[in-house]
């Protein structure tokens, strides 16, 4: 009965859709869903976004689909983090997806991370001998919601260039998203005051804008260099230091693996704590400031827990 009704529905949209007056809306692909849903906020309905790599998937390392191609394919706007972060999986598709609108220096290609403030900018020589991921600063810079605020506006702007009609519903959005993530930045500061310079360790080092924005410490990482997974001598170190620093808390992504983090955990005391990096890191974390209550909250009933200090 069901499919008897939605064959005759879905076509008639797909009429009305042909033949409608108003504007098609500006396809949108972002490489993750931190900048999926930053478009979503600023392009409200004149846009349609969709998401590459998810949440809970290491953004380095994301696994190609041909239906990337697809998508890449029908976008009028690609969003990218930049600072090489999807090096290693999107320049093949972006070739294959056969589309000039979204090539490198069109209209249509959208590097994030060229007006955010970026951190850990190497000042000698890029090398990649150590098998660092991190080559032209770090690429997690998401994590501060002044850079949301930024990428936001850069999104902004391009979408009133690539549909001007809409310029001033997108910046009317845009202002409204600004105004609820100051509200929110102000109750988070609030909760953290008390912590200034609380030392943490993280296992991947995609926390240096976090901590930078929310006066943390980060003192030391599982892996021995970005990209380079935990080795016996470089854990040892580890663990050393957090007895010595008295560090109570380590942050790991919810793409790696457990089995390090715990057994720092048992020779420290520390507490493991899984944080989401992204949005739909977890279900509960469907948008950018749900992304921060999120995390700030874990953090802060950790801190808590452990009387970390
Ligand atoms: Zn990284």
């Amino acid at each position: 009965m069901r499919r008897l009704i939605s064959l005759p529905c879905a076509l008639a949209v797909l009429l009305a859709t042909a033949a409608g007056p108003a504007a098609a809306a500006v396809n949108v692909v972002a490489t993750t869903e931190d900048l999926a849903t930053l478009a979503r906020e600023v392009g409200g309905d004149k846009v349609k976004v969709e998401a590459l790599g998810r949440g809970y998937q290491d953004p380095h390392f994301i696994e190609a689909k041909p239906s990337f191609i697809l998508k890449l394919h029908a976008a009028d706007l690609l969003v990218l983090v930049g600072r090489e972060l999807e090096i290693g999986w999107l320049p093949p598709l972006l070739q294959q997806s056969r589309n000039a609108k979204i090539q490198l220096g069109a209209a249509g290609y959208l590097d994030a991370s060229l007006t955010a403030r970026i951190l850990e900018i190497p000042t000698g020589e890029i090398t990649r001998a150590m098998g660092d991921v991190h080559p032209l600063g770090n690429p997690h810079y998401w994590l501060d919601p002044e850079n949301g605020r930024r990428i936001a506006k850069a999104i902004e702007q391009r979408l009133a260039q690539l549909d001007s009609a809409d310029a001033a519903y997108f910046s009317a959005r845009y202002s409204d998203f600004d105004s609820r993530l100051t509200q929110a930045e102000k109750r988070w500061d609030g909760l953290m005051a008390p912590y200034k310079g609380l030392k943490i360790v993280t296992y991947h080092n995609s926390w240096p804008n976090f901590a930078d924005r929310f006066g943390l410490k980060v003192v030391g990482y599982v892996e021995p260099r970005p990209g380079i997974p935990p080795s016996p001598s470089h854990t040892l170190d580890l663990i050393q230091e957090m007895k010595r620093d008295g560090v109570k808390i380590l942050l790991v992504e919810p793409y790696f693996d457990l089995k390090t983090p715990n057994s720092v955990s048992r020779e420290t005391g520390a507490k493991v704590l899984v944080m989401s990096p992204s949005v739909g890191g977890v279900p509960e974390v469907t948008g950018y400031i749900k992304l921060f209550d999120y995390d700030l909250n874990l953090l802060m009933t950790a801190i808590k827990e452990t009387g970390a200090r």
